[in-house]
């Protein structure tokens, strides 16, 4: 995977604190972003960290200032922005300070119940999603053991409250959730947009996870941009300075983000298929969105985002096709195919396009190979699954988006003990 040390060591957390804003504003890095507003009253901490990086955060801050946390801000209730709080009450306890008062919007709740339900799916998935941050090594993220807020925003209310000298203002936006906060701070003219605001191309449509809403997110960036706000912090990534550049990088995502938009509704409303409009706006994305520095599809991925406004509006019959209504297993077709033309055929023709490069059709075809023979068929095993495993990491070094690259790869650490398995069978 390629990512610039720049940007994966502020998504790591591998970065020096950094205070803007006259000195009012911190950020400390650690994976997401934790935003920090000093004031008289003491500190309002904008987004905790994944849990696992907390401690060091903690310290990262208490470097800075000693003055107690009044507010924590959840800007949604993913499990990089709301799990990290456990050094800030043990903190507040040992201290016998007043605890903080915990803001999020109605929808966290929510989510959280969900979380609690899906417990053990949600630990499933982002061992799955984060597999290259954590190596395979047990519960990294757990998405449970919340602190419930005790200040819940509901619907679009704006909650606007006094924090010391400074006036906050709370919005309410769906894009990458549906619980979405961003705080403005007019005095400071300073936004902290959780991830409704990431650096890179916005994640929108993730593979693994719920509906994402690529039109509200444009709206949520069009109203950011009415505040002529002079820093932006973003959920990841680094802080964005000086006006014109908080600008900039809000008008692309948006643009994006109604290009993508607009123009699979256009082919929605033209009658064609899922198949057909991924396609068409892969060759008819702009050159000036693909190629912005603020655009790089380092965590989702435009790909993502079609996905993304289909799935908004369309239900889950999408080839238009009935051989899909109601199709066969997999298993039983390939087997079909394996009776008109051999193995043998499949393996030669899936070589001869991993040479010409076509390393998505070599898959298709040794899939087939994979799901229609006969299991005991060892040696020709060995040799599909090892082809596979190959292709999948070469497709692999050529994703730059974290998500798609981790789903890649770990499609070839499945296959390491099959592999072991089939090796020691064709030896004996
Ligand atoms: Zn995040």
């Amino acid at each position: 995977m390629k990512m610039s040390t720049e940007i994966a060591n502020a998504m790591t957390g591998n970065t020096p604190a950094i205070t803007f804003a006259e000195g009012t504003c911190h950020i400390i890095p650690a994976f997401g972003n934790m935003g920090v507003l000093e004031s008289d009253e003491g500190l309002l901490i904008f987004d905790t960290p994944i849990r696992q990086m907390a401690p060091g955060a903690f310290r990262k801050l208490r470097e800075i200032t000693d003055k107690p946390v009044k507010y924590i801000i959840y800007s949604h209730g993913h499990i990089d922005h709301a799990y990290g709080f456990g050094p800030i009450i043990q903190e507040a306890e040992e201290k016998g300070w007043e605890m903080p008062k915990v803001i999020a919007h109605e929808n966290c709740v929510e989510r959280f119940k969900k979380y609690r339900m899906l417990d053990k799916y949600h630990e499933w998935l982002n061992q799955q999603q984060f597999s290259s941050l954590t190596k395979g090594k047990g519960k990294i993220f757990p998405a449970h053991e919340e602190l419930e807020p005790n200040i819940v925003i509901k619907g679009k209310e704006v909650y606007k409250f006094k924090f010391g000298d400074y006036d906050c203002e709370i919005y309410h936006d769906w894009g990458e959730t549906d619980d979405a906060l961003w705080l403005w701070i007019p005095e400071k003219k300073v936004i902290f947009a959780g991830d409704l605001m990431v650096s890179h191309f916005p994640n929108v449509g993730n593979p693994y996870k719920v509906q994402r809403y690529p039109k509200h997110w444009a709206l949520a960036m069009e109203k950011m941009l009415k505040k002529n706000a002079d820093y932006l912090l973003p959920g990841h990534g680094l802080l964005i300075e000086g006006q014109k550049k908080v600008k900039e990088v809000l008008s692309i995502t948006a643009e994006a983000l109604n290009f993508v938009h607009d123009e699979v509704v256009k082919r929605m409303n033209e009658g064609k298929w899922f198949e057909q409009i991924f396609h068409e706006l892969l060759e008819i994305f702009p050159e000036h969105l693909k190629k912005h520095e603020n655009l790089r599809p380092l965590y989702g991925c435009f790909e993502f985002a079609i996905h993304a406004v289909y799935r908004e509006y369309h239900g889950w019959y999408n080839t238009g096709n009935p051989t899909d209504l109601f199709p066969a297993k997999s298993q039983d077709v390939s087997k079909e195919f394996l009776k008109v033309a051999n193995e043998e055929k499949f393996l030669e023709q899936a070589k001869k396009n991993l040479e010409e490069g076509k390393l998505q059709l070599a898959l298709h075809l040794i899939d087939v190979i994979i799901k229609g023979t006969d299991p005991e068929n060892y040696e020709l095993l060995l040799e599909a699954y090892s082809l596979k495993s190959t292709i999948l990491k070469k497709l692999s070094d050529e994703q730059t988006s974290f998500i798609a690259s981790n789903i890649i790869s770990n499609g070839a650490t499945v296959l390491k003990p099959l592999i072991r398995e089939l090796k020691k069978k064709v030896r004996k």
